[in-house]
């Protein structure tokens, strides 16, 4: 039998999407500053609306902005969380989020994996995210993908640059079959085959915290804001939804992360609308 080819959708304007969730976070708190933060940075005088790539985010409709989700402490956040995107998805436009926490990740994939088949997550962090449980809490930001694995929400998880694996992170990368690009042996961009439709999933900690110190957990030896750049230039379309997490604007005191996020936002964004 032929494999059955995933539906055409036309894939419509990424909508940013801020989600200030940071209660599933196990160290500190803050990373629900973040998405306002990042919009003032990206409208910034201080560089122009120009992506490297040629894609002008100023031009009038380039991309929507749904502003920040409202009642995140709330109990039932998560499906608040799945409901929006899913809306988003159902008119035909691609949720781009903001958090938040990597906790936001899962009800993300819950809209997201359920609508587009065949989808491949390309996950950017210092951290696997794949504890069963951690410190009791399912929902941790340590946990999301072992919940999306476990649901059968995606095909595929390619994670790069992780350097925190341990015993039973790498027992659940072996259960769940995780393509895993750890810091140490990193393959050049553009190298890595992909088919299909891509999810990505930016945590700010898989940089080098001395560039980027505004996050939670400081993981020394990451990625250069350049080779993260060379990744998100070098993946092939279409990109059917994003989101960057994990900044903690408390931490940034420079104002530097903020860039930086922002920078990264601009390069995703761009490669979203480039198709
Ligand atoms: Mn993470
Ligand atoms: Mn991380």
């Amino acid at each position: 039998m032929k494999p059955r080819k995933p539906p055409l959708m036309q894939w419509g304007k990424p909508v940013l999407l801020g989600i200030p969730l940071d209660h599933n976070s196990s160290f500190l708190r803050g990373a629900a500053e973040a998405p306002q933060v990042i919009r003032e940075a990206l409208r910034s005088d201080s560089w122009n609306s120009w992506s490297e790539t040629r894609v002008d985010l100023g031009a009038p409709g380039a991309f929507e902005d749904a502003g920040n989700l409202t009642g995140m402490e709330s109990l039932n956040a998560f499906e608040r969380i799945e409901q929006t995107i899913a809306a988003i998805l159902e008119a035909k436009k691609r949720p781009f989020s903001l958090g938040g926490d990597h906790s936001i990740t899962y009800p993300v994939l819950r809209a997201v994996g359920r609508r587009v088949p065949s989808l491949t997550v390309v996950h950017f962090d210092a951290h696997p995210d794949l504890y069963e449980n951690y410190e009791n809490n399912p929902h941790s930001h340590a946990s999301p993908f072992a919940r999306v694995l476990g649901e059968k929400l995606i095909s595929r998880l390619v994670q790069i640059g992780i350097r925190t694996l341990n015993a039973h992170q790498l027992q659940q990368a072996k259960k769940y079959g995780v393509e895993i690009h750890e810091m140490r042996r990193l393959p050049v961009p553009g190298k890595l085959k992909h088919a299909g439709p891509i999810y990505v999933s930016f945590d700010l900690d898989v940089l080098e915290p001395g560039v980027a110190p505004g996050i939670s957990h400081w993981e020394p030896g990451g990625l250069s804001t350049r080779e993260a750049i060379q990744y998100i230039q070098a993946l092939p379309g279409p990109i059917v939804g994003a989101d960057l997490v994990e900044f903690n604007p408390v931490r940034d005191r420079s104002g530097m992360t903020a860039m930086v996020a922002a920078k990264i936002v601009k390069e995703l964004l761009a490669r979203m609308i480039a198709g």
